[in-house]
């Protein structure tokens, strides 16, 4: 059995994983000695394995359900781009983007958006992801903070959710 020691990809709190390949078979399970969250993982984090089977994936480009390569699908994406904003505006595209963009990735999305296209119209999974948390730390803490380690937890007499 093979084991790697990694993150959990999903969200801000980086909970320490260990995934273990065994032939096909990829399980996934919580890092002990990782400080972030001590071996334990949430409902998503949990069932990360279950995310790397190949099955329903789509593997390579499929333009008008035909397999082509990657030059055609992007030249097809790009032209039916241009189609729209041609006869609608700029206005008439968006993107909503992934959570777990990297600073440049998010600086191209967002050159190409605003920069090229010239609309405003961009905006990621991160704000729905956090937008109810801030507002829930502006009300309790008056700011937008995170308050606590899952530490703090164990040891309080009394917890408010
Ligand atoms: S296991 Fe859950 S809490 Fe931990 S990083 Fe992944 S999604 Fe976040």
């Amino acid at each position: 059995m093979n084991e790697t020691r990694t993150t959990c990809p999903y969200c801000g709190v980086g909970c320490g994983v260990v995934v273990s390949v065994e032939g096909e078979k990829v399980s996934v399970r919580g890092d002990e000695r990782h400080p972030a969250n001590f071996g334990r993982l949430c409902v998503k984090g949990s069932a990360l394995g279950e995310t790397t089977g190949l099955q329903g994936r789509l593997l390579h480009p499929v333009v008008d359900g035909q397999d082509v390569e990657w030059p055609q699908a992007l030249s097809a994406a790009g032209e039916r781009l241009r189609e729209i904003i041609d006869t609608w505006g700029p206005q008439a595209v968006a993107f909503y983007a992934s959570g777990q963009l990297l600073t440049e990735d998010y600086y191209a999305a967002n050159k190409l958006m605003k920069g090229f296209i010239g609309a405003a119209n961009i905006d990621t999974n991160s704000r729905l992801c956090m937008s109810s948390a801030v507002v829930g730390y502006k009300r309790a803490f008056g700011e937008d903070l995170v308050p606590c380690s899952y530490e703090d937890v164990e040891n309080s007499d009394l917890v408010v959710l």
